[in-house]
């Protein structure tokens, strides 16, 4: 009952609160959805009472103003109103699917049985009576079936609005640990593998290490070929750092042209190697000029390897594989260097 109770509530708060967002063109991502979820639910005096003065003056009460309103009444660092945003939306897919599934089954379960009931009487009594009941429910049967077909596609129609909604609310999940360009992890979702590896039973005994890379001379394709086939090149480049790290590796953007590879239980060697595959798939890659056709240098990148202990915040792997990655620069480019151990690696080896 309660269930019930929490998803009329839901959807009621959800049937009210998407119009009053589509008019302001607020995005339904879950942090604007908690502020109008709040002023719909009448849970924040003072934020209700700001919109409703703001919509009664005829002031917008667009993404900016949301923001804001979230920032002044809501707590950004809870994020407890944010998940409520996602899992009342969950609750309401969840619910909308199974009124679906049921309106349907009971359409067609009671034109069934009423059809075969009329097979029955049909074949067995041929009264002109009887023939006139039987046609009369099945057309009672048939206004029933339009009429809850009527009621399913209404809900069906809500259950994709509510699954878009979910997909973009997941979306929005991603987006803050996923790099929009490349769709490799981010510098947030790199820190959020960190953190899992470290609160991992292996973290303490093993060896693991990270790759920096950087492409080469890549201003030059920017200032020759233009900014969008720049971008081009940082995705191509992506895709085989996505390819060629597998199970708990993971390979992130860590800004402009530049990347990161994490790799647990990993030793130096190891992640040598890895690099050193990389580096040498990259370098075989062959680039077009999209207006003339013709092949333009070789993309190459240097990578920086580095292993580190348990224990050592990731920044100081981080320095001193950047520090091996410029000396592969320094070097030459489109080259591997390993980075001096850190000193607690250095002492156990
Ligand atoms: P180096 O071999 O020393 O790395 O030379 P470089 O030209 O690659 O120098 P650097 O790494 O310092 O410069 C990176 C350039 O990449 C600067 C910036 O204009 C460009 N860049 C950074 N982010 C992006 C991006 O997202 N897209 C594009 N197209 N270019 C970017
Ligand atoms: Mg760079
Ligand atoms: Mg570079």
């Amino acid at each position: 009952m309660t269930t019930r109770t929490s998803f009329e509530t839901a959807s009621e708060h959800l049937r009210l609160a998407l119009p009053l967002m589509s008019r302001q063109r607020v995005p339904v991502v879950p942090h604007n959805y908690a502020v109008w979820y709040e002023y719909v639910s009448s849970g924040c005096a003072g934020l209700k009472s700001t919109i409703d003065r703001l919509l009664s003056a005829g002031e917008p009460v667009d993404e900016g103003i949301t923001e804001q309103l979230y920032q002044q009444y809501l707590d950004p660092s809870d994020r407890s109103r944010v998940e409520t945003a996602h899992v009342n939306v969950r609750k309401l897919i969840e619910a909308l699917a199974r009124s679906v599934e049921t309106a349907g089954g009971e359409v067609s379960r009671y034109e069934q049985s009423l059809q075969e009931c009329a097979e029955q009487l049909e074949g067995d009594v041929p009264a002109e009576e009887l023939r006139t009941l039987v046609s009369g429910l099945i057309e009672s049967t048939r206004q029933m079936n339009e009429g809850n077909g009527a009621l399913a596609r209404h809900l069906e129609e809500s259950r994709h609005e509510a699954e878009s909604l979910r997909r973009e609310l997941d979306a929005v999940r991603m987006e803050a640990k996923q790099d929009p360009l490349t769709g490799l992890a981010n510098r947030k979702g790199f820190e959020a593998r960190v953190a899992e590896l470290e609160a991992s039973e292996d973290y303490a005994d093993r060896p693991h290490c990270i790759i920096m890379a950087d492409i080469d001379k890549f201003k030059g394709i920017n200032d020759t070929y233009g900014h969008l086939f720049g971008d081009k090149i940082i995705k191509v480049v992506a895709k085989a750092f996505a390819n060629l790290t597998k199970g708990k590796d993971l390979a992130a953007r860590f800004g402009g042209e530049e990347f990161i590879v994490l790799l647990p239980d990993t030793d130096v060697q190891g992640a040598r190697a890895l690099a050193e595959s990389l580096r040498a798939g990259i370098e075989r890659g062959r680039v077009y000029n999209p207006k003339t056709g013709e092949e333009i240098r070789r993309i190459t990148i240097s990578l920086g390897v580095a292993g580190f202990v348990a224990g050592e915040p990731i920044d100081a792997a981080i320095a001193r594989a950047d520090e091996a990655l410029y000396r592969a620069k320094e070097g030459g480019r489109n080259r591997v260097e390993v980075a001096t151990e850190a000193p607690a690696l250095a002492a156990s080896a």
